[in-house]
C-alpha cells in the first residue's frame, strides 16, 4: 500500500507495519490507527479527478483507503448513500441548513457495510477463506452479506437479544450463526477465542484498525456532496465508538490533503440507558463499564471497544455529547420518517434524537450546516418501529373497518381526520 505509511498505537505512539498480522499494539496492547502518506496522496488525487469518477461507491476514494494494489473489490454497492436537505425537519428543529445522510440504504441496510467491505477485500487479498465477527447485529449482517458477495464463508457470534430482522439477514446470507447466551461482552470474548483458534479473518471493528477506515468514507461522501464545504456539525450515534472515530478520520484526511478548509464539531449521541463514552467526556474520568439498557440495540455497548479513539475524536472536534431516552429515540424515528421519508432503526435515528435535543437546548446556531447521519434502516427492527408509531398517537395504528365508504366517512369524522 503505497498510500499507507504505518499503523501507530493511539496510546503509546509505537509504530507498526500496516498488515493483517498486527491489529493491536505489540508494546501496550493499545488500538492502532492507520497513518497515510498525505503528500503522496495529494499527488494522486484531486477534487477534479474525483468529480470525473463514475463509480458512486466507497471505492471512488481508494487513494484514501487501506487496500492493497490489485485487490478484488466487493461488487456490492457500498456507500454512495444520498444526502438529503431536510427542510421540514429542519424547521421543527430550528435549523436552516439541515441534511440527513441515509446510510440505511447500503446493501445490507447499515453504515457497517463500509467497514465490512474493507474487511472482505483485505481477507480475500490475504488468501483467507473465512471471516468472523461478534456483533450486536449490523456488523454481523453486513459482514455476512459482503462475504457472500465475495465467495467467503462467515462465522457470526451474536448476543441473544439481537432483533429478528438482523438475525434473519444472517441466515439468508448463509452465515454460520452462533447465538450466545450472554451480553455483548460475553459474545465478543467468545468470538475472539474462536478467531484465534481457527485463524479466521477478524472483523471485530475495534480490534481491526482497517475497518474504521471504511467507515470514514461516510464523511468523504458528505464533504463531496456538500461540494467540499465541510459541515459545521455532524450528529451520530455511538456504541463501540468506531463509527464516530471513523467520521472524524474522514474529515481529517480531507483537511490534510487540502480538500476542505475546516473541520466539523461532532455531536456524540448515546442512549441514556448506556452512555459510557459520553459519561467519560462529561466527567473527565476514564471509560467505565455501564449497563446496557436501551432499545437501540446497535449501540447498547457497556464496554466500548474503541472508546479511546472515540474520546479523542469528540475532544479534538470540540464536540458535544447528548444522551437520549428510549422514548426520545422512538419519537425521533417517527418524526424523521413523517417529515423526511427516511426510516431508521432505533440506533439509526439516535443521532437525530440527540440533534433535536441539542437544538432545543440552543446548542446549535440556526444557520449552521448540520448533518444527521442515519446509520441503519428501520425495517431491521420492526417491533421497535411499531412501538414508535403507536407512541406517536391514534394514527400509529391502522383504522380497521369493513369495506364500506359510509363507515369510512364515520371513522374520519369520529377521529377528526381531514380527508
Ligand atoms: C454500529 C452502529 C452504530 C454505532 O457504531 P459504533 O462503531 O459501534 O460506535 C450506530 N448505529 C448503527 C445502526 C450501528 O449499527
Ligand atoms: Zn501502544
Amino acid at each position: 500500500m503505497r498510500n499507507v505509511l504505518n499503523a501507530v498505537c493511539i496510546d503509546c505512539g509505537a509504530e507498526h507495519e500496516a498488515n493483517d498480522n498486527t491489529y493491536t499494539c505489540k508494546k501496550c496492547g493499545g488500538i492502532l490507527e492507520v497513518i497515510y502518506d498525505y503528500a503522496y496522496i495529494k499527488t494522486q488525487l484531486t477534487r477534479e479527478k474525483l468529480a470525473g469518477r463514475k463509480d458512486p461507491t466507497l471505492w471512488r476514494y481508494r487513494e484514501l483507503l487501506p487496500i492493497e494494489e490489485g485487490s478484488e473489490l466487493t461488487p456490492l454497492r457500498v456507500g454512495g448513500s444520498p444526502l438529503y436537505k431536510a427542510d421540514r425537519l429542519g424547521k421543527i428543529l430550528g435549523l436552516k441548513n439541515l441534511y440527513v445522510k441515509d446510510d440505511g440504504l447500503n446493501p445490507t441496510s447499515s453504515l457497517k457495510d463500509r467497514a465490512s467491505a474493507i474487511a472482505v477485500v483485505r481477507a480475500k487479498h490475504a488468501g483467507m477463506s473465512t471471516v468472523a465477527c461478534s456483533s450486536t447485529g449490523n456488523a454481523a449482517s453486513s459482514l455476512a452479506g459482503n462475504a457472500a458477495a465475495m465467495g467467503l464463508k462467515s462465522f457470526i457470534f451474536v448476543p441473544e437479544r439481537a432483533p429478528k430482522g438482523k438475525l434473519t439477514q444472517l441466515l439468508i446470507f448463509g452465515a454460520t450463526v452462533i447465538s450466545v447466551k450472554g451480553n455483548y461482552e460475553d459474545t465478543f470474548k467468545l468470538s475472539a477465542a474462536a478467531i484465534e483458534k481457527w485463524h479466521w479473518y477478524n472483523r471485530n471493528a475495534a480490534i481491526n484498525p482497517y475497518l474504521s477506515e471504511g467507515k470514514k468514507t461516510v464523511s468523504l461522501e458528505i464533504a463531496e456532496q456538500l461540494c467540499f464545504k465541510a459541515p459545521d456539525y455532524v450528529a451520530i450515534s455511538v456504541g463501540d465508538g468506531c463509527t464516530i472515530a471513523g467520521v472524524w478520520k474522514g474529515f481529517k484526511d480531507l483537511y490534510e490533503i487540502g480538500f476542505i478548509d475546516k473541520l466539523p464539531r461532532l455531536i456524540s449521541v448515546q442512549a441514556s440507558g448506556c452512555y459510557p463514552i459520553n459519561r467519560a467526556i462529561e466527567t473527565g474520568r476514564p471509560i467505565e463499564w455501564m449497563e446496557e439498557d436501551t432499545i437501540a440495540d446497535s449501540i447498547a455497548v457497556g464496554v466500548p471497544r474503541n472508546g479511546e479513539k472515540a474520546l479523542r475524536a469528540i475532544r479534538e472536534s470540540n464536540g458535544i455529547t447528548v444522551n437520549v431516552s428510549d422514548d426520545e429515540i422512538l419519537a425521533a424515528m417517527r418524526l424523521l420518517g413523517a417529515t423526511s421519508g427516511v426510516f431508521g432503526e432505533p440506533a439509526g435515528v439516535t443521532g437525530t434524537a440527540g440533534l433535536k435535543k441539542a437544538a432545543e437546548q440552543g446548542l446549535i446556531p440556526e444557520d449552521a450546516t448540520v448533518v444527521s447521519v442515519v446509520t441503519g434502516n428501520g425495517l431491521k427492527d420492526v417491533t421497535s418501529a411499531q412501538q414508535a408509531a403507536a407512541n406517536a398517537g391514534p394514527l400509529g395504528e391502522p383504522i380497521h373497518i369493513p369495506p364500506d365508504i359510509g363507515i369510512l366517512i364515520d371513522e374520519f369524522e369520529k377521529r377528526k381526520i381531514k380527508a
